[in-house]
């Protein structure tokens, strides 16, 4: 996934400006930053959900900029699950495949097979308010995921749980998006989420002010705002 001098305003007022990036396949990168910096935005631009006001994104060399939401291959998790409630999770899982050309008679199958690998197999005929904040976190990513996406959006996906489960969850869902290859851009505002969940890891303020590894922003932080932010010098 390439970034290339993208740029965000809302009328005159830049959230971001001339920002670039690159993530590897399979990288996660871990973006944190104060609330109010831009880093939903970044997101719903990279979904589609925003337009970027200047600039290109490109997938495999692929230009996506003027595509349309549903056919990028690009997911969001948001930090509340967004089930359908009067849909079985079966159904909610199955819902994302119709974006995706298969054929109705395969979509259940897949489905199952997506909520065996989120953990939930069993679970396939209950609806949304039956289960738990973090199971319905997993039905929320089975569902991201059943569109093959080459880039994962995860906009702070475990604060709405308690904090045993929040790191039950950040070990469950980095391992398996190791095991997929899944490139991924995580926003979190707690900074050892960022660094256990990232490769890198970039801290963003109205574009980055630094991007590296999670040991050498923290100790090596490059100015006095990620200093104060991220580093050891609190
Ligand atoms: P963060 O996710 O880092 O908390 P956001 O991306 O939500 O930050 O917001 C960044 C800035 O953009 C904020 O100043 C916010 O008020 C502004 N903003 C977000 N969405 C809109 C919108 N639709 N119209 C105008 N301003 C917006």
């Amino acid at each position: 996934m390439q970034l290339h001098q993208v740029s965000k305003f809302f009328q005159s007022d830049p959230v971001f400006q001339n920002l670039d990036l690159s993530l590897e396949k399979g990288e996660i990168m871990s973006i944190v930053g104060p609330s109010g910096s831009g880093k939903t935005t970044l997101l719903r631009c990279l979904a589609g959900l925003e337009p970027f006001t200047e600039g290109r994104l490109l997938i495999n060399e692929k230009d996506l900029t003027g595509t349309e939401t549903n056919k990028r291959p690009i997911s969001l998790v948001f930090q509340q699950p967004l089930l359908f409630p009067h849909m079985t999770i079966l159904e909610n899982v199955a819902y994302g495949l119709a974006f995706q050309n298969i054929k109705k008679k395969e979509r259940h199958p897949k489905a199952r097979e997506l909520i065996q690998q989120v953990g939930l197999k069993g679970y396939e005929r209950s609806y949304p308010h039956e289960m738990s904040g973090g199971q319905q976190q997993r039905i929320s990513l089975a569902r991201s995921l059943a569109i093959q996406p080459k880039l994962l959006l995860l906009d702070e996906p475990f604060s709405s749980l308690d904090v045993q489960l929040r790191i039950e969850m950040r070990t469950w869902v980095r391992d398996l998006l190791k095991e997929k290859q899944i490139t991924a851009l995580f926003i979190t505002h707690d900074r050892e989420e960022a660094m256990y969940m990232g490769d890198r890891v970039g801290i963003f303020h109205g574009g980055f002010q630094q991007i590296g590894e999670p040991d050498e922003v923290y100790q090596f932080p490059s100015t006095p705002f990620v200093a104060e932010f991220f580093g050891d010098h609190m």
